[in-house]
């Protein structure tokens, strides 16, 4: 740990997450934009030192699509976390489009890809998020995406209710999740990828469950319904029941109907139930439909989207800032 809160300016309040309030801050010494993110302590509780030293491990964690955290500081009642200052969300960004959310595909293709790229480095490192949500992928007017949070949930536990007692989201959790497993893996960060991909081209939620059992019931209404032929072992979860309305599985294209093959293949590889079945992020990433990004005359997924003129569709990030 090091650094003190006096180190940096406090400027305005950015937001509310998931385990802190967010506020915009100044470095002192270099004019540096952070995001600081306050969270309270439970004094009755006392140091969450493994909270602490689960985050303090963050800082190693270095990569161009995670979000860099730069300093811990721990005052009596408070942990400050001091990231790199990132211009928006996912979520905000969707809300901010015309065409209800919904982006285009050369975004849609350079956020994936991006994404990907953060999880599977973060996997590499045994590192899981266990709570991706477009409100924590960052996003700045370069282009870039970054995830935010990754090791929170770790230190904290998966997020139940936030700070300010409201209700985390549930959409974007994996069913072996819903379903109580304790030996959920990587698998599960892919679920809410895969989710967040039909999101970036709907505009909407795939799956927004109201609690536990209507999101599995989302699920299994599009997915189908799962049965011990199709994921083994799952009548052994702690929250699976026995009388689940048999649906069949639906063609997602019918929802996402702006995709392409190529990429509703790599979609479906991502929301396979059976968490075993899902694709790996290092295997995503070398899917068909990342071909120009994987060619030897590499392009670049952030300048593709910027100077989209071999793929479809105008330039959209710049313009659409306005900040
Ligand atoms: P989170 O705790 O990540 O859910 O963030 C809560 C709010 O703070 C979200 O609306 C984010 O847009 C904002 N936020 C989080 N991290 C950053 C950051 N590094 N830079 C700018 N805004 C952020």
């Amino acid at each position: 740990m090091s650094g003190s809160s006096s180190q940096y300016q406090q400027l305005e309040k950015l937001g509310e997450g998931t385990y802190a309030t967010v506020y915009k801050g100044r470095n002192r010494a270099t004019g540096e934009l952070v995001a600081l993110k306050q969270i309270n302590l439970d004094s009755e509780e006392g140091t969450p030192s493994t909270a602490i030293r689960e985050i303090s491990l963050m800082k190693e964690l270095k990569h161009v699509n995670v979000m860099s955290l730069y300093d811990v500081i721990h005052t009596e009642n408070r942990l400050n976390l001091v990231f790199e200052y990132m211009d928006t969300d996912l979520k905000k960004y969707m809300d901010s489009r015309g065409d209800h959310g919904a982006l285009d595909y050369a975004t849609i293709k350079s956020f994936m890809y991006q994404l990907l790229q953060g999880i599977a480095f973060c996997h590499d490192n045994r590192v899981l998020h266990r709570d991706l949500k477009p409100q924590n992928l960052l996003i700045n007017n370069k282009g870039q995406l970054k995830l935010g949070d990754f090791g929170l949930a770790r230190a904290f536990g998966i997020p139940v209710n936030t700070f300010s007692n409201e209700v985390v989201t549930l959409w974007y959790r994996a069913p072996d999740v819903l379903l109580g497993s304790r030996t959920y893996s990587t698998s599960i960060d892919m679920w809410s990828a895969g989710c967040i991909m039909a999101e970036m081209y709907t505009g909407r939620p795939l799956f927004p469950g109201t609690t536990n059992e209507d999101q599995l019931l989302k699920i299994f209404r599009l997915m189908g319904t799962p049965s011990e032929r199709t994921w083994l072992n799952i009548t052994q979860l702690p929250h699976y029941r026995t009388n689940y309305p048999v649906y069949p599985p639906q063609d997602l294209h019918a929802i996402v109907r702006q995709i392409d093959p190529l990429g509703l293949d790599l979609l479906n590889s991502m929301l396979q139930l059976q968490p075993e079945s899902r694709v790996s992020a290092r295997d995503a990433l070398k899917h068909p439909w990342f071909a120009e990004y994987n060619t030897p005359a590499r392009q670049d997924p952030v300048d593709m989207m910027l100077h989209p003129s071999n793929l479809m569709g105008p330039p959209q990030i710049p313009s659409s800032y306005g900040m």
